[in-house]
């Protein structure tokens, strides 16, 4: 192998590749492939390339770590905080590793449920900038992401080249910029007033490709829109549910429909990505739709960073209090007393978890998020009964009366009545 080119800031592997086949003066990319692969079948989408283990390993002096060319220049940093944690590292893993990149595969419906970028883009400032300081031009990635039609740098339009996207097309094939630009491009054009938006949308793009942030966890990002909704009215105080019909309204006419149709992105009545996004939070969704949903809440990629790390108390899955106590042993049963909640983290669910205590003694708590209204009334676990529920429980053992009974009008099973008059002899 000769020696590798020095991957510029930015610039996709896939472009270092093409400019590695220029310097080779190879006839074939599958020469190419055998020097860079030890593999001439290797097969490398330009998103997500293949063996970089072994990349590092051929390349003289060993000078590149596989996971810093991960980090720098491949488009992982961008979709690796929107699934879940085990899933990015597994992502990570398979682009180190395997011969053909199943990464399309980790990530499912995720990477191609909006509009694909068919053909590679570039923005001619940048283009005029790299020559004079790198002598070349080069592919950037964060011109290649879905959604990034403005260059995050200079804000311009972006231009569509002639060089396919597709993976099958291009997958011997090596097309550095310089060559592409030989060929006139296409610039993108979108009207006047979705520009804000596009903005936004390349700004937080590039920033997820600076930040190499991890997945905060998907039940994270999903209390987080939550707490948001609730704040900006789209949710019923009384009932904790989703103002559907106001939600979807003000957000199309925050976007306008032909803008979201533009990328994909409609929102219908029903079972739209965005009920999945806030309904579903298993699912994991692709990071433009995430980006659309933080703009329209006024919020962004690094606000929500912010708050989630502060910890799980920002939000409120359990909606606001008073709540009720769910003692039925008490006179105030059912009524709303308790006005402080705990939240803290189930350590094998991950789920918030809420305890609630009464003045009564009665302790209550259940992992959350509640989701309908009847959530509010529901005990997960009894944590203290205390002395309210206990003195009722002395009385009733003087009167005749089965376990059973005295466990409903007690609320708790009848075990739980037999083993507490034992601890009452005790007392
Ligand atoms: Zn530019
Ligand atoms: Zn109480």
């Amino acid at each position: 192998m000769i020696s590798f080119p020095s991957i510029y800031p930015d610039e996709l592997l896939y472009s270092a590749f093409a400019r590695y086949h220029r310097n080779s003066g190879n006839e074939s990319s599958r020469e190419t492939m055998k020097e860079l692969f030890d593999n001439p079948s290797t097969c490398s989408s330009i998103w997500f390339p293949s063996q970089l283990t072994e990349l590092t390993r051929q390349i003289p002096g060993q000078v590149y770590d596989p996971d810093e060319l991960i980090q720098k220049h491949t488009l992982i940093p961008y979709f690796a905080p929107f699934i879940p944690p085990e899933r990015a590292t597994r992502l990570v893993e398979t682009i180190k590793t395997y011969v053909s990149s199943s990464a399309n595969m980790i990530l499912g419906r995720t990477a191609f449920a909006v509009k694909p970028k068919l053909r590679l883009f570039y923005c001619d400032l940048c283009v005029r900038e790299d020559r004079e300081k790198y002598g070349e031009a080069y592919w950037r990635r964060s011109h290649q992401v879905e959604g990034v039609y403005l260059c995050p740098v200079h804000h311009n339009w972006l231009v569509q080249s002639k060089i396919s996207h597709q993976m099958r097309l291009s997958r011997y094939r090596y097309i550095m910029l310089e060559h592409a630009l030989q060929e006139a491009g296409e610039s993108c054009f979108f009207p006047n007033q979705t520009l804000d938006h596009l903005q936004f949308i390349s700004e937080q793009t590039q920033f997820l490709l600076d930040n190499q942030l991890s997945s905060p966890g998907l039940l994270n990002i999903s209390l987080f829109y939550i707490s948001k909704l609730r704040r900006n009215g789209f949710i019923y105080q009384a009932s904790n549910r989703i103002r559907w019909d106001k939600l979807l309204a003000s957000f199309k006419g925050h976007y306008g429909e032909a803008f979201l149709s533009e990328l994909n992105g409609e929102v219908g009545k029903e079972d739209s990505w965005l009920h999945k996004l806030l309904r579903k939070p298993r699912v994991a969704c692709h990071p433009l739709r995430h980006i659309l949903l933080l703009g329209f809440l006024g919020e962004s990629v690094e606000s929500m960073m912010n708050e989630i790390s502060k910890g799980s108390n920002q939000f409120d899955p359990f909606g606001q209090g008073p709540w009720p106590c769910l003692n039925k042993a008490a006179d105030h049963y059912m009524e709303q007393t308790i006005t402080s909640c705990k939240i803290t983290r189930g350590s094998k669910t991950g789920k918030p978890v809420g305890t609630f205590a009464c003045n009564c003694g009665f302790v209550y708590s259940r992992s959350g998020p509640d989701i309908i209204e009847s959530d509010r009334y529901r005990v997960g676990r009894v944590k203290e009964f205390g002395d309210v529920w206990i003195k009722k429980l002395a009385e009733m053992s003087n009167q005749d009366l089965a376990a059973r009974s005295q466990a409903k009008l007690l609320g708790c099973d009848p075990q739980t009545v037999i083993n507490q008059r034992k601890l009452l002899i005790f007392k």
